[in-house]
């Protein structure tokens, strides 16, 4: 890969090389009508996920009783941030036209992370089809069973693996521990102590590599297909993860209707989603703009030291160009954020249907993380203030107004709600969440 062939004439790659923030439009968007014909966005694959994540509820709330009130099903609360918004307005002196909410998937049961979405799914998934396949059990069978002894020795013959940042690590190291899975994560350098401590806790095998995510997950996937046993989690390629991500779209839906939120033409949606390697967000968006179609806009938000995603749909490289090969570090405090490389199947789905992704400097994460803090007493981690990249830079920016602009919705925008998505933090200790709120870089 030539990093000066690709940058030569791009005036606006020359600048996410220099590490400027920024928010890149997608070109390649369409109306949502045009969209499908080139993605085709299977809705019967959501329903079928939403299905099967019902299905596993009684065996999730007996296996974390922590989701007893919720009844199994895993969710998190859609909350009205207005002192935070005043506070964002007042502090970067800047305009957020209509409503902020902040979707707390920061407080998902179980692992704390987005990743409780797509990564307990994928386990869930993976178990059912081995009973199935073994003749364990049917599909009209309630699963509560499965937290039996009986299923228990029967999991604990296989190994789950996975490569992780931390978070994703912590949703499937957990939730195979808890079917009786043997699990190793393979867990890359900027993986937090405390998510390794945390899950060697739980019985889980923590192997720590020197380098940045691609590589924890490339040998990851060599040792695991090296034994029959073994399954990948491949957080690069999965479509299980993907759709676990998807499922929430529709839950979100009753959520916004319950806090009396119109969505529709004259209503504009707006939600800003932190990425990595793509999954998460990318199952989100398609989830999301299945329901809300072209009401909606999504936009990812990536470290100006990682922005894996935006370098490869920019060039239209997507998973074959890294943002090392740009000659960008990779090093970001934004650990579940910290990916080199996007995914493989994400970048192609959302060529047509994602509306553009920004970029956001580490030392503002610190800043919006600590504004939250102050104005609405939430605790979220550092990543999951990229969130707020959008509301700040999307009325202040000259390609946000450019958007706004080409979109007809400058006279709708009073009207619009924003989500900023947070994607983690229920888990981050005590201790260490006040050492990022006196973080200041
Ligand atoms: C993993 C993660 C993301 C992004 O998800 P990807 O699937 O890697 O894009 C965002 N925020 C946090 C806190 C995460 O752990």
């Amino acid at each position: 890969m030539n990093k000066n062939e690709i940058i030569k004439n791009n005036e606006f790659l020359k600048s996410v090389v220099n590490l400027n923030e920024t928010l890149w439009l997608n070109t390649k968007l369409k109306t949502y009508n045009e969209a499908s014909k080139n993605v085709n966005i299977d809705i019967a694959a959501i329903d079928d996920a939403e299905l099967r994540l019902k299905k596993f509820a009684s065996l999730i709330e007996i296996l974390f009783p922590e989701t007893k009130p919720s009844h199994g099903i895993i969710e998190s609360p859609l909350k009205e941030i207005e002192k935070m918004k005043n506070k964002l307005q007042n502090s970067y002196n800047i305009q957020i036209s209509g409503k902020l909410l902040l979707k707390m998937d920061s407080h998902l049961a179980i692992a704390g992370s987005v990743k409780a979405r797509g990564g307990i799914y994928e386990v869930l998934k993976y178990a059912e089809s081995l009973v199935i396949k073994n003749n364990m059990l049917t599909e009209d069978d309630d699963y509560s069973i499965l937290a039996e002894q009986k299923y228990r020795d029967f999991f604990n013959q296989y190994t789950i693996q996975v490569g992780s940042t931390g978070n994703l690590g912590l949703s499937i190291g957990i939730t195979s521990a808890a079917l009786g899975f043997k699990v190793i994560v393979h867990m890359s350098s900027d993986a937090k102590q405390w998510k390794k401590s945390l899950l060697r806790s739980k019985g889980a095998t923590v192997v720590e590599y020197d380098s940045d995510f691609s590589k924890a997950v490339e040998e990851g996937r060599k040792l695991s297909d090296m034994d029959e046993m073994s399954y990948f989690v491949d957080d690069e390629n999965s479509r299980n993860l993907f759709l676990g991500y998807s499922v929430a779209a529709r839950r979100l839906k009753k959520q916004l209707i319950d806090l009396n939120v119109t969505v529709d033409k004259e209503h504009p949606l707006i939600v800003y989603l932190p990425c990595g390697v793509g999954g998460a967000p990318g199952g989100i968006t398609y989830g999301l703009k299945s329901v809300y179609k072209d009401n909606i806009h999504c936009f990812f938000v990536e470290p100006t030291h990682a922005p894996s995603m935006l370098i490869g749909m920019a060039t239209g490289l997507h998973n074959e160009i890294s943002v090392q090969d740009l000659g960008i570090d990779g090093k970001t405090h934004a650990d579940g954020l910290a990916v080199g490389r996007p995914s493989k199947l994400v970048g192609k789905i959302m060529d047509y249907i994602l509306s553009g992704i920004f970029t956001i400097d580490d030392n503002k994460l610190y800043n919006n993380m600590r504004l939250l803090h102050e104005t609405e007493g939430i605790d979220i981690e550092p990543s999951s203030c990229a969130a707020f990249a959008g509301p700040i830079l999307l009325e202040s920016s000259k390609e946000g107004i450019q958007y706004i602009k080409e979109n007809n919705l400058e006279d709708k925008m009073t009207n619009a709600t924003h989500i900023a998505w947070a994607t983690g933090g229920l888990l981050v200790p005590e201790e260490i969440n006040n050492q990022f709120l006196s973080t200041y870089l």
